[in-house]
């Protein structure tokens, strides 16, 4: 049973389902002059409830998913209604990304504010798309990863548009970041080159527990393919067996493993490594199989050469070829995202500054970020702190949510 507004104790849950109340519930609780130094928090909220709101799951993960027109369209309209020139970029009927920008008093210095507008996968929650509270956390699919980032751009845009900024600012709300990136890529040929200059940073509002995200790690898939002979099981010798020469591959997997372990730890990402993911072969019990797969990932760390990479994929070949047996067998690279890593200098301490002193840190996760950093862009990560992204509970702290957006606000404030 849903229980509305029931905002007299902050540990019991309360529901807000209608946000278009919530301000006026904030306003009826609490006395007006606090009220009035709550009022952007309770906007910042319901941009958020709005947000996660529509459904917005990326339709390339599950089949409940609607993609990124309707959040877009929601995200487009708020700009609109602040008279900020916006444009919705469509990518395919249902996917699209979202963009608006504010002319600062030095226009070609521009930073670029980005969140991704997709989510993942509701199966198994309640009622994912209508945010619940228990004390400072606010539970819903997208409250943490990262509609909470959203929904700081949308309340620094309507601090902007009534407060001239000193530095022209780039919003952008992209699709499909939890897949293949289809919105940053989309996003990196078509918005990139209409702005005036290159954008001098990009900040991510991932989640990021308030620390600075100067860097994360990238990620490789590889796959190797054996191939055998089918034959009956009682009678092995007249197959070639193609899942026995896989124990030769796991092992040199293993091998490989146990030296990204002796390596050096970077500073803020620890160690690379590696996991064999999928594993798949063979048609039946009783039948000598023919066929074997395997893939693995690897997590990489900034420097970490393409050579290095090809090497490791040789060896486990390799290692297959020499396994005993008439097998043959094929290896390849599926699929590749580069790490990301901004220097410290200057500008990254004036937004740690602005942020009331926040640790550096590293992101065990993939994000955008490398995409944008490639594209001449230095990237980094920083937003909210909070738990459970991909998983059923997930929440974002609402004092974090303001943290985050008083620091924005801070920094962009501070090229005066
Ligand atoms: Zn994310």
């Amino acid at each position: 049973m849903r229980q509305n507004y029931l905002l007299e104790s902050t540990h019991e849950l309360i529901y807000i389902h209608d946000h278009q109340a919530v301000a006026s519930i904030f306003q009826s609780h609490l006395p007006s002059a606090q009220y009035e130094a709550g009022k952007l928090q309770d906007q910042l909220i319901q941009y958020l409830t709005e947000l996660v709101k529509i459904n917005s799951v990326n339709p390339d993960l599950t089949p409940y998913g609607q993609g990124e027109r309707e959040i877009g369209e929601y995200v487009h309209g708020h700009f609109q209604g602040l008279g900020i020139p916006s444009e919705v970029h469509t990518i395919t009927e249902d996917r699209c990304n979202t963009t608006a920008f504010i002319r600062g008093n030095n226009p070609d210095k521009i930073l670029l504010m980005n969140g991704h507008l997709d989510t993942v996968g509701i199966e198994g929650m309640d009622d994912p798309f209508t945010i619940m509270r228990d004390g400072d956390k606010l539970y819903g699919r997208g409250t943490y990863d990262m509609l909470a980032g959203c929904a700081i751009q949308m309340g620094l845009a309507n601090y902007f548009s009534k407060n001239k900024s000193p530095i022209s600012l780039a919003f952008t709300f992209v699709a499909d970041e939890e897949n293949l990136s289809l919105g940053m890529e989309h996003l990196l040929k078509h918005f990139l080159p209409t702005l005036s200059a290159l954008p001098f940073l990009g900040i991510f509002m991932e989640p990021t527990e308030e620390a600075i995200g100067i860097s994360h790690k990238g990620y490789t898939w590889f796959e190797i393919n054996i191939e055998g002979l089918a034959a009956h099981g009682s009678r092995p010798e007249e197959g070639i067996n193609a899942i026995f020469p896989l124990s030769s591959a796991l092992k040199e997997l293993e091998k490989i493993s146990d030296e990204l372990a002796q390596e050096d730890p970077h500073a803020y990402l620890g160690k690379a490594t590696l996991h064999p993911g999928m594993i798949s072969g063979g048609t039946a019990q009783s039948v000598i199989a023919a066929q074997s797969t395997l893939n693995w990932e690897r997590r990489t760390l900034p420097g970490e050469s393409q050579e290095k990479l090809d090497g490791e994929l040789n060896r486990v070949i390799e290692a297959v070829k020499n396994a005993s047996g008439n097998h043959h067998v094929r290896g390849r690279q599926v699929y590749h995202r580069p790490p990301n890593e901004v220097k410290d200098d200057l500008l990254i301490q004036k937004l740690q500054k602005a942020a009331g002193g926040k640790r550096y840190n590293g992101m065990s996760y993939w994000a955008d970020s490398a995409l944008a950093t490639r594209a001449g862009i230095p990237s980094i990560l920083f937003g909210p702190a909070g738990h459970g992204a991909h998983a059923i509970n997930e929440w974002v702290s609402e004092k974090s949510l303001n943290n985050c957006y008083e620091a924005m606000k801070n920094f962009i404030l501070s090229f005066d």
